[in-house]
């Protein structure tokens, strides 16, 4: 999952659009990327049959820079917990790790969104 993110922010970096259409064989949104259309995911050109739309480029990079924060959040938290030996503490840490979980399963649910 989070390697996919990676080509997609990758491929948005390259300047290549999101499209609102998936991959057939994967699921993962398209790209265009000049005239072509790729699947970050597959590697592979992707032909669409219709009309394509653009999600907006810059709701789509805010969502996967935010992914990608609160993941690293994440990662400090979890060095945090192994440190911490006070309950009170830890209830804390473990509170601020529901919520950030809460953010990145939020965070997913509105690229898959666009991915539909
Ligand atoms: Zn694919």
């Amino acid at each position: 999952m989070s390697d996919e993110i990676k080509k997609m922010a990758d491929m948005l970096r390259k300047g290549a659009k999101m499209l609102s259409q998936v991959c057939p064989d994967c699921g993962v949104p398209l790209f265009k990327i000049d005239s072509n259309i790729y699947c970050p995911s597959c590697g592979r050109k992707a032909v669409i049959i219709g009309k394509e739309s653009e999600v907006g480029a810059n709701e789509v990079k805010t969502i996967l820079s935010l992914h990608d924060t609160l993941i690293s959040k994440l990662k400090y938290l979890e060095e945090r917990i192994k440190e911490e030996e006070e309950t009170d503490k830890l209830i804390k840490l473990i509170n601020a790790v529901i919520l950030h979980l809460d953010a990145i399963a939020k965070s997913e649910e509105i690229r898959k969104k666009w991915a539909s």
